[in-house]
């Protein structure tokens, strides 16, 4: 099955998440939450592939227990990180861009 490819600098990140579409992933937007964030997580890449049960359906999934898979991933430290050395920027840009870097 092919995938139209989606812009995404995030690493790879198995077991969690992977950078590429794949059969029954799902899209997490590394930033979601106040108006605008999903969709500059979209536009700046910031977005990760995963299964169904570590997104929404998992007692360890992103939706349900976003805390508890920040610590263990650190997913969105990540995505600041990638984000700065993608695009050239400080962490000053970043929380400019993206103010709300927590879930809700
Ligand atoms: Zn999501």
């Amino acid at each position: 099955m092919k995938y139209k490819e989606e812009f995404c600098i995030m690493p790879d990140n198995p077991p969690y998440w992977s950078n590429k579409r794949f059969y029954g992933s799902e899209r997490h937007e590394a930033f979601e939450g106040r108006t605008g964030n999903r969709n500059k997580s979209i536009e700046d890449g910031l977005v990760i592939f995963t299964t169904p049960q570590l997104h929404t359906q998992g007692r360890f999934s992103i939706h349900k227990s976003h805390k508890k898979w920040e610590e263990t991933t650190h997913m969105q430290e990540i995505a600041k990180k990638v984000y700065m050395e993608y695009y050239n920027k400080t962490e000053e840009d970043f929380y400019e861009r993206y103010r709300n870097r927590f879930f809700n």
